[in-house]
């Protein structure tokens, strides 16, 4: 075994470092986002008829100008192809129905931190329909292709990504619940916000909880802000992000069992066989916040930009696709790998991959001990959002 890393100094606190960092697992392998996504394919598609009604609040300009739809937060996979062409189909149809002279040509920017995989969604990108020949319904018509140009956007979401009003359609889904940046004070030893010993706010001091509070509404402004400049005027803004149902964020509901349950256990495990000090597992804590309701709607409605036609929690279901559930080890290997696919950048930053891999392997024997308990009690709720500028 190896000794405890002392090479991987990462803190993940200032907000640089992490948008340098953060992505989800690149690639397709095992543990990757790409291959760990299905849960989420499926909880987009169960919302499929919000986003629709979003667009139908979309103003149409004329189709001389072309159509810009951006996906924030789109990491690597299909998940976010899938999504885009839904939107485009969409918006066509309603061109078609609405007696405009024609379908404009439209504009996807896939937008994500810079570390993420952009070359993996890149390949598999369709080819471009339509190159020069032929009308844009020819086009869109044409299947197996792509009826858009596409772009990668990288950048944070919290700052400018766009020139102004020049976005029609914003979509966001499962991204904004990631932080810009843990807060300072859950790191810091002489705060009482200090999460000593846990990697979560999941039942944790009631002050780490409205650091991470105080933090995501200051990075969500941040975020409503920007993206108020950059939309068209008439443009609309659909957002899905993990939420909780509980008034009480240290009760971070399906988030706080993914990462405050068997992956903290597994965290206590390394600092009980030795293998790294309890300051190593106090340094490290997981950026995400799931929000209640009205954490979400304080920080929109003191923008003031934005009308909200539709605000509601959403039960998305279980965030594990295990297709033997009587298979307690396939359980235990799901949740681990789904853990893996979105913290194990992050981890591997602040204790090295070897280390990594002995996390993982715990969170997967422990997680596999409680098989029965996870199918039954892991549910994610998300926070769903239509938002169009005033
Ligand atoms: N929308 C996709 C992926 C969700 S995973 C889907 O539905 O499957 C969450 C993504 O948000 C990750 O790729 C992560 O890198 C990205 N993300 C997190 N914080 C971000 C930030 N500040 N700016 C841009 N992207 C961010």
């Amino acid at each position: 075994m190896a000794p405890p890393s002392g090479d991987n100094n990462v803190v993940v606190s200032s907000n640089l470092k992490l948008e340098r960092l953060l992505s989800m697992k690149g690639g397709k392998d095992e543990a990757s986002y790409a291959n760990n996504s299905q849960a989420q394919a499926k909880h987009a598609r169960s919302m499929l008829h919000l986003l629709k009604e979003t667009l139908d609040g979309v103003e149409l300009n004329l189709p001389d100008t072309p159509f810009t739809v951006a996906d924030l937060g789109c990491s690597s996979g299909n998940n976010t192809i899938f999504i885009v062409n839904v939107i485009i189909e969409h918006i066509t149809k309603r061109y078609e129905a609405s007696g405009h002279s024609g379908v404009p040509e439209f504009s996807a920017f896939f937008a994500d931190l810079p570390s993420n995989d952009f070359n993996t969604l890149f390949q598999l990108l369709p080819p471009l329909a339509n190159q020069g020949l032929g009308s844009m319904e020819e086009c869109l018509a044409s299947t197996g292709h792509r009826s858009f140009f596409a772009a990668g956007v990288p950048g944070s979401f919290y700052r400018r990504l766009f020139p102004a009003k020049s976005i029609d359609v914003f979509y966001s889904a499962f991204s904004l619940h990631w932080l810009s940046q843990v807060p300072d004070s859950v790191l810091d030893k002489s705060s009482m916000a200090y999460n000593k010993g846990k990697i979560f706010i999941h039942g944790a001091n009631k002050s780490a909880a409205s650091a991470y509070r105080k933090q995501f509404q200051t990075d969500l402004a941040g975020f409503v802000k920007m993206r108020s400049r950059e939309m068209k005027k008439g443009g609309s803004m659909f957002i899905a992000l993990l939420g909780r149902t509980s008034e009480d964020p240290t009760d971070q509901g399906g988030a706080g069992l993914l990462f405050g349950t068997h992956f903290q256990d597994a965290w206590d495990d390394l600092v009980q066989e030795g293998l790294i000090t309890s300051e190593k597992r106090d340094d490290f804590n997981i950026p995400v916040y799931a929000p209640s309701l009205q954490d979400f709607k304080e920080v929109v409605e003191a923008n003031g930009s934005f009308s909200i036609n539709k605000l509601e929690v959403f039960q998305g279901g279980s965030p594990l696709v295990v297709n033997q559930p009587d298979d307690a080890a396939e359980v235990g290997r799901a949740l681990a790998n789904s853990c893996r696919s979105v913290s194990g950048v992050l981890v591997d930053a602040h204790i090295g991959d070897k280390l990594g891999d002995e996390l993982f392997l715990r969170v997967a024997n422990r997680a596999t001990n409680k098989a029965e308990e996870i199918l039954e009690k892991l549910q994610f709720f998300h926070i769903v959002a239509s938002l169009s500028l005033k």
